[in-house]
């Protein structure tokens, strides 16, 4: 009998499913179809790229068995991987993986359905063994306008995204830049821009990424010789959103590269959206030049949702995810989670998990305890703005002063102070940390936090101060 793709993936399945738990064969085997077998090489469907990363992950010794068994040790494994992600690129449905086949499943060359682009720019996104064929957008779909719940907190920025995703680069808000504080929904509305515009314009090449990524790419493309290469692909895009702009701070080199990309993409009519956590006039080492840019065209501020938006945000949740809520623990979490959607969320995502766990009701009882909690973390989390202010009014001296280049001894001491506890007190990188007190490197961060420990062993008057001001700080 000739065997048929459908034959061997049959008996590898028998061989599979006696020898592993009945969920995980229902929950990763079943969903996969052979597609063709053609000599050794067996090429199976899988339904997204996670599902294939996860067979590769925990499942090849086990495939390889089986496909061993069935063809030999020639066999070679070959993935149909049904992009999730439709707004990725316009063409290709599908792509094609080899296994990563640790032996003896030999990698195979890899075939792509569709023309790679002929021109040989290196693709910064590309991730090696993986075959890159048109520019990703990195846009999550689930962030899109339907569900960017509108009030009066974000009706300019969302209707101004809306404008820019009609007519990308020909509105006057080139660049769009999105600001706001934590978890307001820069990143949802950045998406939701980018996701429309693939909708309306699935030509257009629109990229998303964060600018600790970009910096990253930057960074890597110096060593590798290749900052042209890096260059030459971010101006071929369209549409380019850069999130999290603040992250540049004190990033001169990215910051220069990131100036000439915006200069060749403004120029040519094509549209940059930006969100950071704060408005232009109060980024801290940006430089000026590039600061001015970010004015060219439209800043327009999420702010903290009121009240209603609050409730509807919540309801939105709720109904999308298909649960009910009585109306009065709706309105609890809305009145006490005031400062961040993503809190918001938070708590409903914790009340799902814990009614489901415990088998619990819905109660109010249950919204309080969960959002205590909430509220409890949010205070712990202070600003290194505020952590400077509070050290500085200890020391009776301006931030300015803090900041300052001199070595005055008890001015060295307030900032080194101020490093220390903005390090123990949030979650910045020391680099970050630095960049915000004065415009110092990681190195003299660390160096302040380890003076701090051993003066605080040693010196009574300034374990005094460590004191002090942890009390300040916390309540
Ligand atoms: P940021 O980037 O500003 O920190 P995100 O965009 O990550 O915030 O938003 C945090 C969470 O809140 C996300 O899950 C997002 O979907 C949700 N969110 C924020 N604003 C809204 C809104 N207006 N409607 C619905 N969901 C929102
Ligand atoms: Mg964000």
């Amino acid at each position: 009998m000739t065997k048929t793709a459908d034959s061997v993936w049959n008996e590898c399945l028998s061989f599979i499913k006696d020898n592993i738990k009945p969920q995980a064969y229902k929950t990763w085997f079943e969903p996969i179809k052979p597609v063709k077998l053609s000599g050794e090489a067996l090429t199976i469907q899988v339904p997204s790229k996670f599902f294939y990363e996860w067979l590769e992950e925990h499942y090849i010794k086990l495939l390889r068995v089986a496909l061993v068994r069935e063809l030999g040790k020639e066999a070679k494994l070959i993935y149909d991987v049904r992009m999730e992600n439709t707004y990725s690129s316009n063409r290709p449905q599908i792509v094609k993986i080899p296994s990563s086949n640790r032996n003896p499943l030999k990698p195979q060359k890899v075939s792509v359905p569709v023309e790679v682009d002929k021109r040989e720019l290196r693709n910064p996104f590309v991730i090696p063994g993986l075959q890159k064929v048109k520019i990703e957008s990195q846009l999550n779909p689930n962030y899109n306008f339907e569900n960017f719940v509108e009030g009066d907190s974000n009706r300019l920025a969302r209707s101004a995204g809306m404008a820019v995703a009609n007519k990308p680069g020909g509105t006057s808000f080139n660049p769009l830049l999105i600001y706001g504080g934590v978890g307001l929904g820069k990143t949802h509305l950045a998406h939701a821009i980018g996701v429309d515009i693939k909708d309306k314009y699935p030509d257009k090449t629109v990229l998303y990424i964060s600018s600790e990524k970009f910096t990253q790419q930057f960074i890597d493309s110096v060593k590798s010789n290749t900052r042209n290469d890096f260059i030459h692909f971010y101006q071929m895009i369209d549409v380019l959103i850069i999130d999290d702009v603040q992250f540049l701070s004190g990033k001169a080199g990215t910051q220069d590269v990131f100036f000439h990309i915006f200069n060749h993409l403004h120029q040519n009519g094509k549209q940059v959206i930006l969100t950071s956590d704060k408005a232009p006039v109060d980024m801290q080492d940006i430089e000026q030049r590039l600061l001015s840019r970010f004015k060219w065209g439209l800043s327009a501020e999420l702010q903290l949702p009121d009240y209603e938006t609050r409730v509807s945000i919540l309801q939105n949740k709720l109904f999308r995810d298909g649960v009910e809520m009585s109306d009065e623990i709706v309105e609890y979490i809305a009145k006490n989670i005031k400062s961040n959607v993503r809190e918001l969320e938070g708590v409903i995502i914790s009340m799902i998990a814990q009614a489901s766990f415990n088998r619990k009701e819905f109660s109010l009882e249950l919204a309080k305890q969960i959002v205590d909690k909430f509220v409890k973390n949010t205070k712990k989390e202070v600003s290194i703005d505020y952590i400077q202010k509070v050290v500085s009014k200890y020391f009776d001296m301006d931030v300015v002063t803090l900041q300052s280049k001199t070595r005055k001894r008890h001015i060295v001491q307030a900032r080194q102070l101020a490093m220390y506890f903005a390090k123990r007190m949030t979650k910045t990188s020391l680099a970050s940390i630095g960049a915000q007190i004065g415009q110092r490197d990681h190195a003299t961060v660390l160096h302040a936090c380890k003076t701090v420990d051993n003066l605080t062993e040693t010196d009574k008057q300034f374990r005094k101060y460590v004191e002090d001001l942890t009390k300040k700080l916390t309540f």
